[in-house]
């Protein structure tokens, strides 16, 4: 099969397409001929060095998965066969401490389809028939449901778990271009939350507006923070779901009310970070981080796009072999929602 096989760490040429042996489903598996996939930030990260303790080369990146299933494992029923899946990437044992305790998102053996084990930017991509969430055709397209899993779980998680968003709170969901910045306005939206977004570039304000986020803040005219604080008359924002890191989390703290929190959600900006810690203990406010989600919430997210309450926002779709473009889209910041590769695109 063909597959975008990644053998070293640097620019984007050391992701080769390459011909390489198709996956053997295991006997709790299936093999999906991959439709569409989207890209992540990660991908471009760990092409540049590792992140995942897990991540091993040679590798194939692509998490966000959306095929057919074409072969399944002994264990798997027949009736598998030929459905269409968006895959869940986060594959875990089922067997260790911490799943037989009810936390399998902190799983011993914990690996992630296209971070950790091989991923979309392939024909063909081996997952457990467990991680398959089904969806009739026609629901949304292969990009838009390619555009769902990653971002929308993780805004998902934080603002439905950590984060306890709650009618009524005003919500900070930063760089709505980004996948998760979209799906997050539109979750804390539909909580009944005021949200607050910011974006880059003021090209991106009307889309924001779109989504549905009640103030956009336009980062590069000023601190965003001092405006997030001038929009709550002072007060203070309650929640900030920070999928930045780096300098954000500084100008996060410093956006927040009184006792109000931060979910620590990416480091997509970088892992390191620094802030003055009398911001932070003076005035009680509380960091959080985000952790693994549930595989039940990945079906739930899922669900909120099938019914129509969430909406996918794709960027571009690109053809499979125009990855390295696609990924220089990414790598510019010049985005609006996810960017996809499909199979069926020139
Ligand atoms: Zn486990």
């Amino acid at each position: 099969m063909r597959a975008w096989l990644q053998t070293g760490f640097g620019p984007r040429a050391v992701r080769g397409l390459s011909e390489v042996p198709a996956p053997v489903p295991g006997a709790d598996e299936v093999v999906v001929r991959v439709r569409a996939c989207a890209l992540n930030r990660l991908d471009v990260l760990q092409r540049r060095a590792p992140v995942v303790p897990t991540f091993r080369l040679p590798h194939i990146a692509g998490m966000d998965v959306v095929g057919e299933v074409v072969s399944v494992g002994e264990e798997v029923p027949a009736t598998a066969l030929g459905a269409r899946v968006v895959l869940d990437p986060v594959v875990v044992c089922e067997r260790c401490d911490r799943c037989v305790a009810g936390l399998p998102m902190y799983c011993r053996e914990l690996r992630t389809v296209g971070s950790s084990r091989d991923g979309g930017f392939a024909d063909l991509v081996a997952a457990p028939w467990r991680n398959c969430i089904p969806v009739p055709e026609g629901a949304l397209d292969d990009a838009e449901l390619a555009s769902v899993p990653v971002a929308s779980v993780t805004a998902w998680h934080a603002i439905t778990g950590p984060g306890a968003v709650r009618a009524g709170e005003v919500v900070v969901v930063p760089a709505a271009g980004s996948g998760v910045g979209a799906a997050g306005i539109q979750i804390a939206k539909n909580l009944g939350a005021t949200v607050i977004t910011t974006v880059g570039d003021p090209g991106k304000i009307a889309a924001a507006e779109a989504l549905g986020a009640d103030a956009v803040i336009d980062r590069t005219a000023g601190p965003w923070w001092e405006r997030a604080v001038e929009l709550t008359d002072g007060r203070g924002v309650d929640v900030v779901i920070d999928h930045v890191g780096g300098e954000f989390v500084q100008q996060a703290i410093d956006a927040l009310r009184i006792e109000g929190r931060i979910v620590m959600s990416g480091t997509t900006a970088g892992s390191e970070a620094a802030f003055r810690g009398t911001s932070l203990f003076h005035w009680g406010k509380r960091i959080l981080g985000h952790g693994g989600y549930r595989p039940a919430e990945m079906r739930a997210v899922v669900e909120e796009y099938l019914a129509g309450r969430l909406r996918a926002v794709v960027d571009g779709v690109w053809g499979f072999e125009a990855l390295p473009e696609a990924e220089e889209r990414l790598e510019s910041g010049r985005f609006n929602g996810k960017l996809v590769l499909s199979m069926e695109a020139a």
